[in-house]
């Protein structure tokens, strides 16, 4: 077999034409969807990350406001700011790009955005709705792999899923949607005794790790679909993910690459969440 190439930049334009147009739609009834971004320090990936999703944004029709911090800010001064952020009214969603520098308590910091305004939908209360199964916001790299699970036809109902890794930005908000999406979900981490029978029972496989192609082509039950969720630059400054890419699309039946699956697809549930919420200021949710 020889797998379908599931295209996150084709699926993530066509949620962007839909998202603009909601967007659209907000404005007109005086409710400019508003995304503040909040970095702090100077990491370069982050800066790359956040330069990317207000270019998007403004594509979008988003208006994003900009708060850059220096590398020292206090974990009491980035309190104050989301404070602020909380309580205006022109801002529906507050981003803070991760990580943030060791000095500050980047949990508290996550715990302090207004649940209403927490479009990364990292906060407790999202988290916990989403576990009930009535998702306020939903983090977006998991959103955006179920979007993707969903353009490739894959089946999900009574199917075995396998989710490796259990972070809380991906591997735990996707098990739960998978979940939801009625799938026999089991989840691996590094303390998985045989990973590779896991995903030689799999059915669909979410790989979000962080390891170069740590997950080989031949374990891929034939006819699954994968995704994969890894983004890890090699010495050579390549781009690979968590999946051995070559050998799994000779099993697989539908395959995200990488770059180019679903790296897009996570600013377009961004911008989608922050649409969401003006949607909500506006009325029309
Ligand atoms: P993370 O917080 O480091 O979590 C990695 C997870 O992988 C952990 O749960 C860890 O298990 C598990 N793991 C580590 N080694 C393993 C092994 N040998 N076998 C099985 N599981 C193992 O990473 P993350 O933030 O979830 O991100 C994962 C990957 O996705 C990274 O490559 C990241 O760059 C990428 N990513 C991409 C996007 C995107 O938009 N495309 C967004 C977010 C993340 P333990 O819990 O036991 O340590």
């Amino acid at each position: 077999m020889s797998a379908t190439v599931i295209d996150g930049k084709a699926c993530a334009a066509g949620l962007s034409t839909e998202v603009a147009a909601r967007a659209a739609a907000c404005s007109a009834r005086g409710a400019a969807p508003g995304l503040a971004v909040v970095l702090v320090g100077d990491d370069p990936a982050s800066q790359v990350y956040v330069r990317s999703k207000e270019k998007r944004a403004a594509e979008i029709g988003v208006t994003t406001r900009d708060h850059r911090l220096p590398a020292t800010t206090t974990t009491a001064e980035l309190l104050r700011l989301v404070a602020n952020l909380n309580a205006d009214p022109a801002i529906d969603g507050i981003l803070v790009q991760l990580p943030l520098p060791r000095q500050v308590d980047s949990a508290a910091v996550l715990r302090a955005i207004a649940p209403a305004k927490d479009v990364d939908g990292f906060h407790p209360d999202n988290l916990g709705l989403l576990v009930l199964g009535t998702p306020r916001f939903v983090a977006c790299t998991p959103q955006g792999c179920m979007r993707l699970l969903d353009r490739a036809g894959a089946q999900l109902a009574g199917k075995r899923a396998l989710v490796i890794g259990r972070s809380t930005i991906v591997g735990k908000p996707m098990a739960q949607l998978l979940v939801h999406a009625d799938a026999t979900v089991t989840v691996a981490h590094s303390r998985t005794a045989d990973l590779a029978a896991e995903v030689a029972r799999a059915d669909v496989v979410v790989a979000a790790i962080g390891r170069p192609e740590h997950v080989r082509g031949a374990w891929i039950k034939e006819g699954a679909v994968v995704i994969d969720v890894g983004m890890n630059r090699l010495e050579g400054g390549r781009l690979v993910g968590d999946v051995e890419y070559a050998a799994a699309a000779e099993r697989a039946s539908a395959i995200t690459p990488v770059p180019g699956g679903v790296g897009p697809m996570t600013i377009a549930c961004l911008l989608s969440n922050v649409v969401d919420a003006a949607e909500r200021r506006a009325g029309l949710r």
